[in-house]
């Protein structure tokens, strides 16, 4: 039997187009289970490749990385480059411990009030 067909004669009679055995729902080509069965599906496919996109992500920064450290590039920015036997250029070196010191700056604050912080 050819399935393009089943397609074609379950839609037309208004039967669930992925089981065949139940009704399908009002405007709706699967019956409610199939049509909550059929998210859940695609939902995980969804999310199986974010992760899979997210693995590629990290290998190609990771390799973006040790090509910028070898060629003594800035692995931050990938422009300037690099101080001598560090992985970041000055600018990017500052940018990022002003970042660290404020975020520093910040714990301190949060977790300790203004008397020890003055001691
Ligand atoms: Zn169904
Ligand atoms: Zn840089």
């Amino acid at each position: 039997m050819c399935s393009v067909n089943n397609y074609e004669y379950y839609r037309s009679h208004n039967i669930c187009v992925r089981c065949g055995q139940e009704d399908a729902e009002n405007n709706h080509t699967m019956c409610l289970e199939c049509m909550m069965k059929s998210r859940e599906e695609s939902l995980k496919y969804h999310r199986k490749h974010r992760k899979e996109r997210q693995e590629k992500d990290r290998i190609r920064a990771k390799k973006r990385y040790y090509k910028l450290k070898n060629e003594k590039i800035c692995t931050c920015c990938g422009k300037r480059p690099s101080r001598n036997g560090k992985v970041l250029c000055n600018q990017c070196a500052a940018r990022i411990n002003y970042r660290k010191r404020k975020a520093y700056l910040l714990n301190v604050y949060a977790t300790k009030n203004m008397c020890e912080i003055r001691v």
